[in-house]
């Protein structure tokens, strides 16, 4: 064992023990450091596990790994520890997947949704489907097996009336708004208005006080800016819109035309005004709804006391004024939205997964034939499987597990 070798004996399992490592062929002292030792298969992968604190310097790391080397062990590729634990079904593969997310967490609520998927309850949701599933698809196999038999003849409704209501729960766990995917990859949040108001500013303004992380945001267009920031905890994309405003320019119809767009698609909106145009707000009419904030801006310029529409956040996006009013009352929005505490969708690709199943147990309804019903619920428990890597997932491991970084 390459730890014995190196440190002249194994330390006692789980403890922390002091050792003088040594070149295993020439005796040479290499350095003082801390090991470990996590005997398998009660640890993290399964496996036995050894873990040297080194002091970090190259001329140390190389000698150890030299040593190591000879002794045929070589550095873990991204993401093989995780691996190691799915394949040896210390983790199922949606909490292989939660200590990525975990990894890369940026923000607060990112953190949060990362632990409770490593913890495992989202797993658990569904494999608990497909252990109804399962449970269906026997019952059904028995009424096919043995029709002449004495099963109680209402067998069949009742399979029917159980996929009904499994199809059902899926697919209400399917609509949730993507609220999980959303918080995994940022909550879009547009600001609107008409030219000149200060969305710009305001951007800037946000961007510049909030800490603004520095991932790339997909889908980035010339024609609208887009910051990744991290508002209350919660990682938000504030998007920059072309000004509202009629046209007959062609380019100008078109940059319009991509902002009502991406106004309507964002999950909040802030719409910005210019105080001392207090009509201006009346086109925030076209997005009624908690979802979109009113936002009064230039108040610097017209005074405190000014009328204002109902509900109108006052700021100035020029000395800071309102921001940090204007930042709590989106956050708290944010946070009715997303402080999620039932298990919630995080993945496209379980999602996909769970779209194939919902199809498939809604294809068993039209199904003539209980073979063919049978067939339809076992697609649907596999599809499930997949999920957390219940069956064959060979050919998504690479896929998922390329995404891991060095050391996890
Ligand atoms: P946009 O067209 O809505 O993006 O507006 P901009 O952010 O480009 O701002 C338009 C003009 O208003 C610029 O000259 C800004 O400096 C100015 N401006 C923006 N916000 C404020 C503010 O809060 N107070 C004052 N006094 N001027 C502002």
């Amino acid at each position: 064992m390459a730890l014995a070798a190196l440190a002249g004996r194994l330390p006692p399992p789980r403890v922390a023990h002091h050792v003088r490592v040594r070149d295993p062929d020439s005796g040479e002292a290499l350095d003082d450091a801390i090991a470990l030792w996590f005997p398998g298969p009660r640890n993290l992968t399964g496996e036995d596990l050894a873990e040297l604190h080194l002091h970090g310097s190259r001329a140390v790391l190389a000698a150890v790994m030299a040593a190591l080397g000879r002794r045929g062990l070589r550095l873990a590729e991204p993401g093989e520890f995780t691996r190691r634990a799915f394949l040896n079904g210390k983790l199922d593969l949606v909490q292989a997947e939660a200590v990525a997310d975990l990894a890369a967490a940026e923000t607060e609520a990112q953190r949060r949704q990362a632990v409770r998927q490593l913890a495992g309850h989202l797993g658990a949701l569904y494999r608990g489907w497909g252990d109804r599933l399962l449970r269906l698809l026997a019952h059904l196999e028995a009424a096919i097996d043995f029709p002449d038999e004495d099963l109680p003849p209402e067998i069949e409704s009742r399979v029917a009336a159980e996929t009904a209501s499994l199809a059902a729960e899926i697919e209400r766990h399917l609509t949730d708004g993507h609220r999980g995917e959303r918080l995994r990859d940022g909550i879009a949040v547009a600001i609107l208005g008409p030219p000149n108001a200060g969305k710009s500013s305001l951007l800037n303004q946000l961007a510049r006080r909030e800490a603004a992380i520095t991932s790339p945001v997909a889908g980035t267009t010339r024609d609208v800016i887009e910051v990744a920031l991290d508002l209350a905890g919660y990682p938000v994309v504030l998007a920059d819109t072309a000004g509202l405003r009629d046209s007959t320019d062609a380019v100008e119809q078109e940059g319009l035309r991509r902002a009502l767009k991406r106004a309507d698609e964002a999950e909040l909106r802030l719409f910005v005004f210019d105080a001392a145009c207090p009509g201006d707000a009346r086109a925030a009419a076209a997005w009624p709804g908690s979802d979109t904030l009113i936002v009064a801006n230039k108040i610097d310029l017209v005074g405190r006391s000014a009328a204002l529409p109902h509900g109108a956040i006052a700021v100035s996006a020029l000395t800071g004024e309102g921001i940090a009013d204007l930042v709590r009352t989106l956050g708290s929005r944010i946070a009715e939205r997303y402080d999620i505490a039932a298990p919630v969708l995080t993945q496209a690709r379980h999602r996909e997964a769970l779209e194939i199943a919902v199809a498939a147990l809604q294809r068993s309804f039209d199904a003539g034939l209980a073979e063919l019903r049978a067939e339809d619920l076992r697609l649907a428990w596999r599809s499930l499987g997949r999920i957390t890597g219940r069956v064959d997932v060979d050919d998504l491991l690479d896929v998922i597990f390329a995404e891991f970084c060095l050391g996890k």
